[in-house]
Parts: structure tokens; C-alpha cells; sequence
């Protein structure tokens, strides 16, 4: 299973800027990229074609965002995962911190998505998190268990495990510099490897979880070789190439 090593540029980047360092990525890395690691972008859609060219080279790929939850018709100001596909993307993003919690997406819509980007030909990695009351609370299972199963209820169980990845990613360490502690990300991720398996079978041992919450290029090497962690997802640091390619090379 390779490791996938993701990074979510959100709002922020023009064309111009997205396209020149995912270019400057791909030279930084690509001579010496790990044949056990996979790099990947979500720009924001407005670059998602210039950045697909740029990552065109084996090893390295581009995704949307976000999606809606048909092919095409009337809805405004959305993109579904066909039109995504058509410029370049191989994967897309579902259950965001930020599309729960700021953009008010809930498990059962978040669920829809997942299961549709998937039928649709999409990898799609899928995001689940606490919130910080939630885990002073005790409740940390809790909301992963629920996030996962109704976020994960469409989803044939015959999926390809390559196909879905799950990212674990606590919103308290969400752009805030806080990064989890190693026993905290292990037990999360365990839970979470045990929560698949029950839905999948074996075959979830070969589905990835990534960490992520102020992943940066000094810690992502002790975050990765974490059991169970096999990839990370990536925001802040992820917007300058020099950083991002210290973390895909850590
Ligand atoms: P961060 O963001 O690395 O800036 O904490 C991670 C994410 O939102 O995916």
C-alpha cells in the first residue's frame, strides 16, 4: 500500500500561482519520490486543470474539493465529479471539517457524496474529526463511529479498498499549529481501521488512513511511520512547494 501524501489548498491560489508550485512539487520530488508514496493535490477548481498537467507525471495526481451529487442539471454554482474528471482529477475530497462545520454539510449528505464520487470512477478520501468539546467530552469514538458508518453507508461493500481513503482529522489541530499527540492519532486510527473493517471485511486493511492537523515538514516523518497512518492531508504547509516537498519526502 502506497502512502499517500495529500495536500488540500482550500481557498486560496490563483491559476497562475497553483500551476507553478505544483510544477516546482513535481521537480522537487519526482527524481526521488519513494516508490511506496503517492503525492496529490486539491487546488481549488478554478486551477484544477493547469495543476492536472502539471502532476501529470507517474506517482502524482490532482483532485476536486468538493462535489454535488449528480452529472449535470440545473444547480447552481456546482461541479460534479464527471466534470472534474474531465479536466484532470482522479480523486475527490468528502466530509471536510470545514464543509461540516463552517459550509453545514451533515453525515447524511457527506454520505451521499462519498458514495456517489466513488460510483461515478472518483477515488475519494473521505474526512472525519472531533470537535474539541467533543473529545474533552469523552466522545471521541462516538463521533467517529457515527461519522463513518453514515458517511460510509452507500458505499458497496465490494469497493475496491484502494479506492476510499479515510482521513482522520481532529479539528481542534486543524489549522491551529496544535498537531495531535502520537498516542492520540494511533488510538484514532486503530478505531477507525476497526470501524472499516466491520463494514468491509479484511479487505479494509488496505484501505488508507491519512492524519491530518498541522501536519509540517519538522514532524510529518514521526506522524507517517505512526501504526496504521499511511498518508497524511495537509493545509497550511502544503501551500509552498518548498515545504510540501519536505513533507512528501519526510
Ligand atoms: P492544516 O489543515 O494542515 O492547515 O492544519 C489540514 C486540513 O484542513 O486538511
Amino acid at each position: 500500500m502506497k502512502k499517500l501524501m495529500a495536500a488540500n489548498w482550500k481557498m486560496f491560489k490563483t491559476w497562475d500561482d497553483a500551476k507553478t508550485t505544483a510544477e516546482e512539487l513535481v521537480s522537487l520530488t519526482a527524481s526521488n519520490l519513494p516508490e511506496d508514496r503517492e503525492v496529490l493535490i486539491f487546488p481549488p477548481f478554478t486551477a484544477l486543470k493547469g495543476v492536472a498537467e502539471a502532476m501529470a507525471s507517474e506517482g502524482f495526481s490532482a483532485g476536486g474539493q468538493d462535489y454535488y451529487i449528480e452529472e449535470e442539471g440545473a444547480f447552481t454554482g456546482e461541479i460534479s465529479p464527471k466534470m472534474l474528471m474531465d479536466v484532470g482529477a482522479t480523486y475527490g475530497l468528502t466530509g471536510h471539517s470545514e464543509r461540516r462545520h463552517v459550509l453545514g454539510e451533515n453525515d447524511e449528505y457527506i454520505g451521499q457524496k462519498t458514495a456517489y464520487g466513488l460510483e461515478a470512477g472518483l477515488n475519494v478520501v473521505f474526512c472525519i474529526g472531533e470537535k474539541i468539546d467533543e473529545r474533552k467530552a469523552g466522545k471521541v469514538e462516538e463521533v467517529l463511529e457515527r461519522q463513518i458508518r453514515v458517511g460510509l453507508k452507500g458505499v458497496p461493500t465490494d469497493i475496491a479498498p484502494e479506492k476510499l481513503s479515510v482521513a482522520y482529522e481532529p479539528v481542534w489541530a486543524i489549522g491551529t499549529g496544535e498537531v495531535a499527540g502520537p498516542e492520540e492519532i494511533v488510538a484514532a486510527h486503530t478505531f477507525t481501521r476497526k470501524t472499516l473493517i466491520s463494514i468491509f471485511g479484511e479487505k479494509a486493511n488496505e484501505m488508507r488512513i491519512l492524519y491530518g492537523g498541522s501536519v509540517k515538514p519538522g514532524n510529518c516523518s514521526d506522524i507517517i511511520a505512526l501504526d496504521n497512518v499511511d498518508g497524511v492531508l495537509v493545509g497550511g504547509a502544503s501551500l509552498l512547494s518548498e515545504s510540501f516537498s519536505q513533507i512528501v519526502l519526510a
